[in-house]
C-alpha cells in the first residue's frame, strides 16, 4: 500500500513545461486568436486534471498510511510480552487471594512506568457491592495514590476480560493499555461481545492485548465454579 511520494510529485513537472509552451505560443504571430484559445484551453484542462488526480491520490495514500500506522502500533512494542507475563502473574496471585475468601477469582494490577501502583481482587461478595470488581478497585486506588483521575500512562492487567462497567471505567480513566488473560463469553466487552475499548465514537481508545497466561486465568475460574457446584450439590443432599 505504500508508494513513493517523490514519483507522484514528479507529475507536477508538467506545469513549467506548459507555461514555457504558452509563453512561446504568445509570441508566435502565425497563430490566430482562435487557435491560441484552443491550445490554451487544452493546457488548462490537462493541468487541472493532473492536479486533481495528484490531490485525490495523495489523500487516499495519507488515509491508508494512517490505517497502517494504527495496525502496526501493537507489534512495535513487542518487548511488552515478557513484562506482560510477569505483571499477569501478580494479577493471578491476586485472583488466588480472592478465591481463598470465597470470591470469584479475578485479580488485577495497575502499572505505571514499570511500577505496580495498585493491585487488588474481586470483593463483590465481601462488600455486597455490585461495583466491587477487581478493575474498579485498582483504578480507584491508583487515582487516590496518584492524585488524578487521568491514568493516561498506566497499563491494567486483569485475569478476566473486563465487563461493560469496567470497560467504561477504563475508558473514563483514559488508561493507555489493557492486558487480560481469559475471555468472558457472557460479559466480556473488550472484544468478545463488543469492544468498548476501541469504539471510534468515544473520545478515547485503549490499546488491548489478550490471552496472556490465559490457561492459568481460565483454570482458576473453572475450578472455582466446579467446587461451588459440588458444595451446592452436597448441601442439597
Ligand atoms: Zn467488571
Amino acid at each position: 500500500m505504500y508508494s513513493d511520494h517523490a514519483n507522484e510529485l514528479k507529475g507536477f513537472g508538467i506545469f513549467p513545461i506548459a507555461f514555457f509552451l504558452l509563453y512561446r505560443l504568445k509570441k508566435c504571430e502565425s497563430f490566430c486568436v482562435f487557435k491560441k484559445f484552443i491550445v490554451l484551453s487544452y493546457f488548462i484542462v490537462v493541468s487541472l486534471s493532473t492536479c486533481l488526480y495528484l490531490i485525490i491520490n495523495n489523500v487516499k495514500l495519507l488515509k491508508s498510511e494512517l490505517v497502517i500506522k494504527r495496525m502496526v502500533a501493537m507489534p512495535l512494542e513487542k518487548n511488552w510480552l515478557d513484562q506482560d507475563k510477569s505483571y499477569m502473574e501478580e494479577a493471578v496471585r491476586q485472583a488466588e487471594n480472592a478465591k481463598q475468601i470465597g470470591e470469584v477469582p479475578i485479580g488485577a494490577v495497575l502499572v505505571k512506568d514499570g511500577e505496580i501502583i495498585s493491585k487488588g481482587y474481586n470483593l463483590r461478595e465481601q462488600q455486597q457491592l455490585s461495583t466491587a470488581h477487581a478493575e474498579i478497585i485498582v483504578i480507584e486506588d491508583a487515582c487516590r495514590k496518584l492524585g488524578t483521575w487521568r491514568l493516561e500512562d498506566c497499563v491494567l492487567y486483569v485475569t478476566l476480560e473486563p465487563c461493560p462497567m469496567c470497560a467504561g471505567a477504563i475508558v473514563q480513566a483514559r488508561l493507555k493499555r489493557v492486558v487480560f488473560g481469559a475471555t468472558d463469553p457472557k460479559g466480556g466487552c473488550c472484544g468478545t461481545i463488543m469492544n468498548l475499548l476501541d469504539e471510534p465514537r468515544f473520545n478515547h481508545s485503549v490499546l488491548l492485548s489478550s490471552g496472556i497466561l490465559e490457561e492459568e486465568c481460565s483454570l482458576l475460574l473453572t475450578e472455582f465454579f466446579q467446587d461451588l457446584r459440588k458444595r451446592k450439590k452436597s448441601l442439597g443432599n
